[in-house]
């Protein structure tokens, strides 16, 4: 391997560093949102983008349904997003 960065799951800021092991699996620490993972937790089906983008309307007053209509993704999907993005700081800015 080599080459590939690895990026946080939560925020995908690169600013991620080793933090043991659990189970086996390489553990890291994300350094800007404090988020734990490891590799094979840290697949996505969506990119970043667009969970930022699909949270960012919401916060603009977009409804669950018409962002899932413009999308094209799932409303419990993006619920979920919203969920679990909705405080994180760095989302605001674009
Ligand atoms: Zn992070």
């Amino acid at each position: 391997m080599g080459g590939k960065k690895i990026s946080c799951p939560h925020c995908e800021s690169e600013r991620c560093v080793k933090n043991g092991k659990a189970n086996g699996k390489q553990t890291y620490l994300c350094k800007e949102c404090y988020y734990r993972f490891t590799i094979n937790a840290s697949k996505r089906k969506y990119p970043f983008k667009i969970r930022r983008e699909a949270v960012n309307l919401y916060k603009e007053g977009y409804t669950l349904t018409e962002i899932s209509k413009k999308l094209n993704i799932k409303v419990q999907t993006i619920h979920h997003w919203v969920k679990k993005y909705k405080d994180l700081k760095g989302i605001k800015k674009i």
